[in-house]
């Protein structure tokens, strides 16, 4: 709760994080994602909210504090002295940032970010290529570039590189892209040789879930799952801290789900699946075929529709309705506390979230309150910067101490 004076916390006032969310993985995690929820906050307050001994606290305050993560609250008076209980500690956004890469069908996107998830620069590079070691070789020094610019004394402590499709984060491979025709692409370790950065990959859909779980709305909910619908169409779920990723990573793959009523030509060889039928591709070429807009552009059509151009309403009105039926289903198997939606129509026409609400009413067999537990995207403004850099602030808020080598790691 930031803005909140720190006198006027009281422990009771926080509500704990729900079971078996942040009480899993490393105590050290557990305490900076505490402060991150809940800072600036005395430790005798963390200890409270975690269940962790004061001295437990005590110990892990002072260790991120001294690698940087944590700082005493500017104001609490005496910030020298580590490790008085009732003096608050905040996130340390002044020693470290982080990189962040998007990888889109078109562009990618390079920025910064602090350790609150705040973007603080980006840019959008065109593909001017099509091979990888191109394209990333591109993002490589635009991220340079800024980091160059914007880290003004700070540190990078990695870069998070998010896209749709299959990514296999443990062996930091972009397995599968089917519309950039991209396969097995060791982008960890060609983006790690250009940057000399640590670099974690994941697909953005969990990207995603990771920045609403650390930065957005869903930290206080058990489950969730997360919807992307630009391009690429994946999903993401997870109970607490846990994201699930399946055998090779390959959970979430939605993309060619069947829609009722589309004969649209997929390139898997079938007629009908979801993201053939609603891509930003698809539609805005629908679009452009309408001469609603006069080249293929989901930028312009998104402008059109903003202007109040019907026919460019009636066109994302149109592809809300099918993310809603599709949506149903994925609700109804996994059940989860809150979805979180990412799609064009949905972040800039409210008659969007609208028309998708009511299509999950209309389908759903379990979701009674799609109003409370169906919502946009909390960073419309950012969301692939922010989806590049929760790749890499995520493991950071799991388990801090593996960012640092020893002897740091002798706390964990
Ligand atoms: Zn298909």
């Amino acid at each position: 709760m930031p803005g909140t004076s720190p006198a006027s916390i009281r422990p009771r006032q926080l509500k704990a994080t729900a079971p078996g969310s942040i009480r899993r993985g490393p105590s050290s995690g557990l305490v900076l994602r505490t402060v991150l929820h809940h800072g600036p906050i005395p430790r005798s307050a963390i200890a409270q909210v975690t269940g962790l001994s004061p001295a437990a606290v005590s110990g892990h305050s002072a260790e991120l504090t001294r690698l940087g993560l944590l700082r005493e609250a500017p104001n609490s008076g005496g910030a020298r002295i580590i490790g008085r209980p009732h003096v608050p500690v905040d996130i340390d956004t002044e020693t470290y940032v982080v990189g962040a890469v998007h990888v889109a069908v078109g562009h990618t996107t390079a920025a910064v970010l602090d350790l609150r998830g705040q973007v603080i620069a980006q840019r959008r590079i065109p593909h001017t290529a099509a091979q990888p070691e191109e394209v990333l070789a591109q993002a490589a020094q635009a991220l340079n570039e800024l980091l160059a610019a914007h880290v003004r004394g700070r540190t990078p402590l990695g870069v998070g590189i998010a896209t749709g499709g299959w990514v296999d984060e443990q062996s930091g491979t972009f397995a599968e892209h089917s519309m950039l025709g991209w396969r097995s692409v060791s982008v960890r370790e060609i983006f790690g040789r250009s940057t000399g950065l640590r670099v974690h990959v994941d697909a953005h859909a969990r990207a995603l879930l990771n920045a609403e779980r650390l930065f957005g709305q869903t930290r206080e909910q058990n489950s969730s799952l997360s919807l992307f619908v630009g391009n690429m169409v994946d999903a993401a779920f997870g109970t607490g801290d846990h994201v699930h990723h399946g055998p090779q990573s390959q959970a979430g793959a939605i993309a060619h789900l069947p829609v009722d009523g589309s004969s649209v030509e997929c390139a898997c060889g079938r007629r009908g699946c979801l993201q053939a039928t609603v891509s930003d591709r698809a539609i805005a070429t629908r679009a452009a075929q309408c001469g609603v807009i006069p080249e293929v552009s989901m930028t312009l059509l998104i402008e059109a529709a903003r202007g109040g151009n019907e026919r460019a309403v009636e066109l994302f009105i149109q592809r809300a309705k099918i993310v809603g039926s599709a949506a149903a289903l994925l609700l109804d198997v996994l059940n989860p506390d809150i979805m979180v939606v990412t799609e064009a129509g949905v972040m800039n026409l409210p008659v969007c979230l609208e028309t998708l609400r009511d299509e999950i009413r209309r389908r759903s067999r379990t979701r009674r309150d799609p109003d409370r537990t169906v919502v946009a995207t909390s960073f419309p403004e950012t969301v692939l910067a922010t989806a590049g850099g929760a790749v890499m602030l995520d493991p950071l808020y799991r388990s801090p101490l593996e960012m640092f080598p020893e002897p740091a790691s002798r706390a964990s």
